[in-house]
């Protein structure tokens, strides 16, 4: 059975308006009538609920193993810190170990291997997904625990949910969008991994092509196809020259966004753009840069052979 075409958006750099373009590309396929999953995988920084006006609902806490030493079984032989991969498991001779555990990955292996049983297993909290719901888009939200700092457990719970999803209900969605953090750490490989295609997020910037050309290399390493959204190419008015810097590089544009105060008002009030809730211009010059951006998208679709969106 055929699965749904995943998108993936992403930016180097913070602030470029990724979120803005995931919510919006994810409306105008629930205006299409198809079935969206939206996934907000910026886990230190999420807001796409905020973008559609959505309370975040159905919380369920991501776990975490902890090891537990308990020195009336150990035999302080130090095997479990000779094999820790992280050297979370700090050991010295003849004394039990200490596990660090901002170090631990919580791969268990130390619970796994020790001869003595001498490790217990214990969970901590990481952090939490939320799953909300509006007209025919899904909105999956991961959440890193304030003061955590392994954001890509709590990714890596949201590609978990999401791969059992389309194990068992393969036609659910028309269309999955994975909303990124910025940068090209490894919560972001893991969503670029996983999707088709990739749509990194620009702006008219030395910053936002020095951002860009980073964000790029990761794709290539990945082996992903990508097209580029120029946002804001208004600004300053040196757009001209740097879509002609990327055609230069051979950088892709899927279409471009300019400055608009209509944007900002649908960013401020909480209601994306492309909404049909007939507050904003539909021959404005956001509307329809959206409006050339998706059928830019859906041609690309297409010409892929990504079947996924049903006609
Ligand atoms: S492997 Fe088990 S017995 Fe050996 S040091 Fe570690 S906890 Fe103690
Ligand atoms: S769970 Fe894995 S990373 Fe953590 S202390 Fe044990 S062996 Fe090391």
């Amino acid at each position: 059975m055929a699965k749904p075409p995943i998108i993936c958006v992403s930016g180097g750099k913070g602030g470029t308006g990724k979120t803005l373009i995931a919510v919006n590309l994810a409306t105008m396929f629930k205006n299409e009538g198809k079935k969206v999953l939206l996934i907000d995988g910026d886990v230190e920084n999420p807001n796409t609920n905020l973008l559609l006006g959505l309370e975040l609902e159905n919380k369920t806490p991501v776990m975490f193993f902890k090891p537990v030493i308990l020195k009336e079984k150990c035999s302080k032989c130090g095997l479990c810190a000779q094999n820790c991969a992280t050297n979370a498991l700090l050991w010295v001779k003849d004394s039990y170990p200490i596990p660090f555990l901002n170090l631990c990955s919580g791969c268990k292996l130390c619970y796994k291997i020790c001869p003595e049983d001498a490790i217990e297993e214990d969970t901590k909290v990481l952090g939490w997904i939320y799953e909300s719901q509006k007209d025919n888009i899904d909105l999956l939200v991961g959440e890193l625990k304030p003061s955590e700092a392994r954001s890509a457990s709590v990714v890596e719970a949201l590609l978990d949910k999401l791969n059992t999803t389309l194990e068992n209900e393969p036609e659910k969605y028309d269309i999955v969008i994975l909303d990124t953090a910025p940068g090209a750490h490894c919560d972001v490989e893991l969503l670029i991994d996983q999707a088709d295609k990739i749509i990194p997020v620009t702006e008219p910037t030395k910053f936002g092509k020095l951002d860009l050309e980073r964000i790029i290399e990761l794709i290539k390493l990945l082996k992903k196809d990508y097209k580029t959204i120029v946002n804001r190419s208004s600004l300053l008015g040196f757009k001209d020259e740097f879509l002609q810097e990327l055609a230069e590089q051979k950088i892709e544009v899927l279409g471009d966004i300019p400055l608009d105060d209509e944007i900002v008002q649908s960013y401020c009030q909480g209601i994306p753009l492309m909404d049909n809730s007939g507050k904003f211009d539909i021959n404005g010059a956001g509307y329809q840069a959206f409006l050339k951006i998706f059928d830019a998208l859906k041609i690309w679709l297409k010409n892929s052979h990504m079947q996924g969106v049903k006609e």
